[in-house]
């Protein structure tokens, strides 16, 4: 069966219908690892929101894959801008302000070769079925 290539090749044309995985089972007590659910190598990364204004550091969350702070507005100076700052390691301190970001490392030991493929244009094909 070609089920496989077949929802590879829809994926490509509609990316948003891979299915999403939240890579439960990587505990944010480690750097990184492997998703069992998913196969690919999450690593934990945590940021947190501070005003760009005055500086205090602002409750963090995850909105569609990106940091925002919780409250649009600083408690301190009413400021509506913000900064990320992306933490080395989470303390007991920073983690009541951290959100929790589960990053995709692309594995790089092992490039796909359909993406080698779709970056080519069709100027040396032969070549490249021999490389194949
Ligand atoms: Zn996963
Ligand atoms: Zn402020």
């Amino acid at each position: 069966m070609f089920y496989n290539e077949i929802m590879e090749f829809i994926y490509l044309l509609f990316p948003s219908l891979i299915p999403k995985c939240n890579h439960d089972k990587i505990s944010p007590n480690v750097d990184g690892g492997y998703c069992p659910d998913c196969g690919k190598y999450i690593q934990n990364e945590w940021y947190i929101t501070r005003c760009a204004c005055c500086g205090v550091k602002m409750k963090a969350m995850v909105k569609n894959g990106e940091i925002v702070p919780q409250h649009h507005y600083c408690s301190n100076c009413g400021s509506e801008e913000y900064k990320v700052d992306k933490l080395d390691q989470i303390n007991f301190i920073d983690i009541n302000f951290a959100a929790l970001l589960k990053h995709e490392v692309e594995n790089e030991f092992h490039p796909s070769t359909t993406r080698c493929w779709q970056e080519k244009t069709n100027e040396q094909p032969k070549l490249l079925v021999q490389y194949l």
